[in-house]
């Protein structure tokens, strides 16, 4: 049989061996929240569990537990569109602590955390302090801007940060069937200021809702979509996290 990966379909005698032999446990994050009108809400869990998983296939025996997924995230800025559920940072943050701790009490001493969604990113630090101050345990986290180097090759839109141009591609590769081509929406954005864009380097921010640059709910042109870039982003994606994943598990 083949060795299983998902934490969640192993008994507990399988998940206590593994926690003998690997020291290290898989966390993906994701969100529910509006994506356009052309993509699916679960977008960010999707890709986060999408990746983790294919990234752990490609590793030798044994390999580490992928945890069940967190299907919601820190979404407040989405709000304005329907389809969205947000977590108050501190309750997230709250959940993610527990995760870890529960995780280290079952034997692995280092979790790798992969967040779909980028506005989850500030929490899951403030969760990895504490879970470092608290427990001792060391927490690696990882996102789509692993990605980066094939995005700036491969998608050419500027201020693409939500269901674009990379997001929309991903879809396309992982799973056309869910989206409507039709429903893509034309590219319409207005910044405050043309210093506040996303763009900008070096990057000058402020804390935005997405309703009030964007009347689609997409920051970026998802019309520039393809499916082989998608292809190649997720190829490349998945290959540097499996060599990350490889990284953290040979750290004493
Ligand atoms: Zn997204």
């Amino acid at each position: 049989m083949e060795e299983k990966i998902r934490w969640g379909e192993m008994n507990r005698w399988e998940l206590n061996k593994r926690a003998e032999m690997i020291d290290t446990a898989i966390l993906p994050i994701g969100s529910l929240e509006q994506h356009g009108p052309h993509l699916p809400l679960d977008t960010d869990s999707y890709d986060a569990e999408y990746i983790v998983e294919k990234a752990v296939k490609r590793l030798e025996t044994p390999r580490p537990p992928i945890l069940p997924l967190i299907p919601y995230g820190v979404s407040e800025h989405h709000m304005g569109f329907p389809g969205t559920v947000t977590i108050e940072p501190n309750t997230f943050e709250d959940l993610i602590v527990n995760i870890g701790q529960s995780v280290l009490q079952n034997g692995f001493k280092k979790l790798i955390i992969f967040t779909g969604h980028g506005g989850n990113e500030s929490t899951i630090e403030m969760a990895a302090r504490k879970l470092k101050k608290e427990t001792g345990m060391d927490v690696f986290i990882d996102s789509f801007k692993l990605m980066d180097p094939e995005k700036e090759e491969l998608v050419d839109s500027e201020n693409d940060v939500h269901a674009g141009e990379f997001e929309t591609s991903l879809v396309l590769a992982a799973r056309e069937n869910l989206l409507d081509e039709r429903m893509i929406p034309e590219k319409e954005m207005e910044f405050p200021d043309q210093e506040l864009e996303f763009d900008n380097d070096p990057e000058f921010s402020f804390a935005w809702n997405t309703h009030e640059l964007t009347g689609t709910g997409v920051l970026g042109d998802p019309e520039r979509a393809t499916k082989e870039k998608g292809e190649k982003l997720w190829e490349a994606g998945i290959e540097r996290l499996k060599k990350r994943i490889e990284v953290v598990m040979r750290l004493d």
